[in-house]
Formats: C-alpha cells, structure tokens, sequence
C-alpha cells in the first residue's frame, strides 16, 4: 500500500525518532509499504516519520545511483545491491573532507539544494531481524544514509542551509567538524546567525515549495484583456494553486514562477484589497527562491511605499535588508537597510536581529567561520 508523504511543516519530521523492538506491531507490512512508497515517489531512501511513524527505521535503495554516468565502476556494481532496511540505526563515525552534493526530499518536493556532508561514516544497526550490525559506508551510499538518518533526529537538509552557505562555500565546511556532534554545533549556530533569519530563510524556502506545482495554472491566471477577476474568486484560485503542492511531487519551476505571476496580477487587478501586500510580501519570498533577488527586493520597496500600514512591515523592512545581504551582498546597501529596520522598529525582535546582522557585516567570510569555530569551542568547554 502506498502511504502519504509527510511534507515540511509536519510536526512529526522534526520528532527525534524513538528505537523498536523485536516484534513492533505491523513491523513487515510497514517495511513492504515504505518500499512500495519510495518506489512510487521515485526516492532512493525513505525514513519511518517520513510516512508519519516517529520510529528509528529507514529503507535506501540506491540502486538508481548505479546508473549514474559519473559514478566510479566499482562503486556503481556497489550500490546495484545497495537494498537495505536499517532498524535502530546510528552512525557512529564520520570522517574524511566534506564534499557537496546536491541532495532532495520526498517531504521537500520540489527544492534540490548543495549539502556538504563527509564522505565516509560508520553505522551500527539491526536488520529486519535485528541482528546487529557495524558497518563502514563511503560515496553514495553514505550520503543516502546520513541524509535518511537525520530524519531520526528530527532533521531535515535545509536545516543544513545556514546563511553561512549562502554566503561561500567555504562556510558550509564550517556546519560540523570532524567528529563534533552535529546537535551541539546546530544548537550554537544560531546564536551568531540569529534564529529569526534562519527561520525566514527556510520559510522562504517553504514557500518556494509551497507554490511550485501551480504549473498547469497557466490557463486559470487571469488575462488583462478579459477584464478582472473578483478579487474572493482570485483569491480561491490561488489558494488552490498552493494547495496543489502536496498532491504533486514533480518539480515544476515553472508552477513557481507562474503563481508568482498571479501574485502580481492579484496585486494590480486589486490594490485596494487587504490580501494585496499579504501577496506582494509571498511574491518577494518566491522571487528570492527563485533566485531573482532584485525582483523580490522590488516587492519588498512597493510594500514600503504603498502599504506603510500593513500589519508585517517589520518583516517586509527586515527581509528586505536580509535579500540584499544574503543575496545580492552589498554590504553597504544592506547596513543601510538593517539601520532602516531598527530605526523604524527599535522595540521589535527583528531590531535586534539587524543590529546583530550589521555586526557580523564587518566580518569576512573566514573570519566569520572562525568566529563562529571559536564560539563552538567556548560551548564545548561550559559542558
Ligand atoms: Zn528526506
């Protein structure tokens, strides 16, 4: 039987998953339905919470890596065989440099994003008879492996995305080190970047996901010529557009940029309406994942000018300073744009955010990394 995907925004994907026993009721048939889901979603691995079991089990079948052109011969004839069911999985080692490899979710359709992970890790498990195990994995394998196994902890690869990463490639080395707990190092992390942003940067991400499958939408998006739609009706539209993404697990690009369009419509065919900044605001998210940022900056100013009272103008003034760090890196601009934030704002959590982000802008990328290093140590040592 083929269960339902739990997408992003699920509680349970953010749940530390609990070890099973010999003897879990309906243990063989959820195995058979977990094979039957991947296979159906076209995914080389699949973790227990992601079909809504918060329990320490994954299945990987990797075998469509064989297939890779690039793959080396004798990893390819490895991963042919490389169908597995992991129970009560931990890996117990990782080593070797980082490299990037550009990874996807069934729970994150739609979003394909680089991930740095090491290349050889060593994980003690239990078969689907529990008899235990200790066993090296490198390439691919490994790779499938760490990614299913942070699904046990609660982790999803964007939470791998830090601004860091938006930032160099160099700063994604500076995620986790070799053999420090990834746990502890996630839980410093956002005492520099600051929680809020990371928050934004994967709502923005969500939202990317949100709307990418409004592909077939085209037709439905209503045309300047044929006069203006009312807005409730439009309203409805879109939101069927966004629903659509969780029944659609297909990339579709596209979709995105097609809702995008609708967003913009929306706000011209009703400006008056108290949806339009709301959409305006989504339009600017959207922009940014699809990596248009000066059209998401675009938004953001036509907020500022014409909705000056809309309930989330922190959020729009602060985004919008964050689009021009992050994305367009114009660290003078975005000092500007941060100072604008808690000038504007100078009782709102997003004030202290800025004022810690125009911090770190007098910092390189390395000396962030090493600042960051440092605060990590000082954690470690507290312990
Ligand atoms: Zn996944």
């Amino acid at each position: 039987m083929i269960l339902p995907i739990r997408a992003f925004g699920d509680p349970v994907l953010k749940k530390v998953a609990k070890d099973i026993e010999p003897g879990h009721p309906g243990l063989k048939q959820l195995i058979a339905d977990m094979f039957e889901t991947m296979y159906a979603a076209s995914g080389v691995g699949l973790a227990a919470p992601q079909v809504g079991q918060s329990i320490r089990l994954f299945i990987v079948d990797a075998s469509p890596f064989a297939e890779d052109e690039d793959g080396e011969p004798t990893e390819d004839a490895h991963l042919k065989d490389f169908k597995r069911v992991f129970i009560n999985p931990y890996i117990v080692e990782e080593e070797g440099a980082e490299w990037a490899f550009e990874e996807g979710c069934l729970s994150i359709p739609n979003i394909r994003e680089d991930v740095t992970r090491p290349p050889r890790i060593v994980l003690q498990y239990q078969d689907e008879k529990f008899k235990e195990h200790e066993e090296e994995f490198d390439g691919f394998a490994a790779r499938v492996i760490q990614h299913e196994h942070d699904h046990l902890d609660g982790i999803l690869f964007t939470d791998h995305l830090t601004p860091f990463a938006t930032h160099s490639a160099e700063g994604k080395t500076a995620r986790h080190q070799h053999g420090q707990d990834r746990g502890e190092v996630q839980d410093a992390l956002p005492q520099m970047t600051q929680p809020t942003m990371m928050k934004q940067f994967v709502a923005t991400i969500a939202l990317a996901a949100l709307v990418a499958c409004g592909g077939t939408a085209k037709e439905d998006a209503p045309k300047k010529d044929d006069g203006v739609m009312p807005a409730a009706e439009m309203v409805g539209r879109i939101r069927a557009m966004e629903d659509t993404l969780f029944a659609d697990s297909l990339f579709n690009r596209r979709g995105a940029q097609t809702l995008l369009d609708v967003y913009k419509a929306f706000a011209k065919a009703h400006p008056m309406d108290t949806m339009a900044p709301e959409y305006l605001f989504r339009a600017a998210g959207m922009a940014k994942g699809l990596g248009q940022p000066q059209e998401s900056i675009q938004y953001y100013d036509r907020i500022i000018k014409d909705y000056s009272r809309w309930r989330r103008l922190a959020d729009t003034y602060y985004l919008r300073a964050f689009t021009i760090d992050s994305d367009l890196g114009e660290k003078g601009r975005a000092k500007t744009a941060y100072e604008e934030v808690i000038a504007k704002f100078p009782d709102h959590r997003f004030a202290k955010d800025a004022r810690a982000m125009i911090d770190n802008l007098q910092y390189t990328d390395e000396e962030l990394i090493e600042k960051f290093k440092k605060m990590n140590a000082e954690a470690e040592a507290k312990k």
